[in-house]
């Protein structure tokens, strides 16, 4: 993929920015380009849990679910993401992401833009040890860092590049713990059928988790989903402005239920 390819790939925004995640099939409306850093402010006030009607619409199967299920599971898999964190710094003795990379063994290339044009990603994990952080974002992104009131909001604590490297390592633990963590033991049951029957593991959880694991190994006090619109706005403002919208009505959603 060349920049230019990733850049009209990122209009609109189809896929889920972390992960492996469904496509929505509308076009997008136009949006008012708002000013990143009052976004920012805004979105690092919605605590934590209370993101969970945005990840969750992502997740192919959400439309089974009920809300008191998506925020039981918000609450699970943030505690499994920030679990796993701490167990894994306590084990290796550093929550430096690179470090804990290189005592797992992983291989890190940091290639500008992904080779495939079929998902938009900016970091990306391959079984079994292969992760891609993909400059060309990470250096857009932090551009936007050099403005002190955007600096403000995320902190001297973000390293950006580091906080895409945490949040793919989780995915790794995972694989690597799969038969007893939660995002891949708890499963819902799609279909059954006398003695048949499909279970199926629920793609948001693993995205929340490590999202929970980036959070606590980073040390961030805002949660890191924010940063769909932080790194999107690189590309364009306009898109960033539109999942800002899609973030605060999701949350207003449920501050009225
Ligand atoms: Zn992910």
């Amino acid at each position: 993929m060349t920049r230019e390819e990733f850049r009209s790939a990122l209009k609109p925004i189809t896929d889920g920015l972390f992960g492996k995640q469904n496509t929505r099939g509308y076009k997008r409306p136009k949006f008012m380009v708002r000013p990143l850093d009052e976004m920012l402010k805004e979105l690092a006030e919605i605590p934590v849990e209370e993101w969970y009607a945005y990840a969750f619409s992502r997740e192919p199967l959400n439309g089974k679910f009920t809300d008191e299920q998506r925020q039981g599971w918000m609450k699970e898999s943030l505690d499994c993401g920030r679990e796993y964190a701490q167990r894994i710094r306590k084990e290796y003795g550093t929550s430096d992401p690179i470090e804990l990379a290189a005592s797992l063994s992983m291989s890190i290339s940091y290639p500008e833009v992904p080779d495939k044009t079929d998902r938009v990603l900016f970091a990306e994990y391959r079984i079994p040890n292969k992760i891609c952080i993909y400059m060309d974002a990470v250096n857009k992104a932090n551009k936007l860092l050099l403005d002190p009131q955007v600096l403000e909001v995320l902190t001297v604590e973000l390293d950006i590049c580091r906080l895409l490297l945490s949040h793919e390592l989780f995915h790794f633990v995972e694989e690597k713990y799969k038969q007893e963590i939660f995002t891949q033991t708890e499963k819902v049951r799609l279909w059954s059928l006398g003695f048949l029957h499909n279970d199926s593991i629920v793609i948001a959880l693993s995205e929340i988790a490590a999202m929970g694991f980036a959070k606590e190994l980073m040390g961030l006090s805002y949660s890191p989903y924010l940063m769909d619109v932080f790194l999107v706005y690189g590309y364009s403002p306009q898109e960033a402005s539109g999942l800002y919208e899609e973030m605060l009505e999701l949350w207003g959603k449920h501050n009225k239920s």
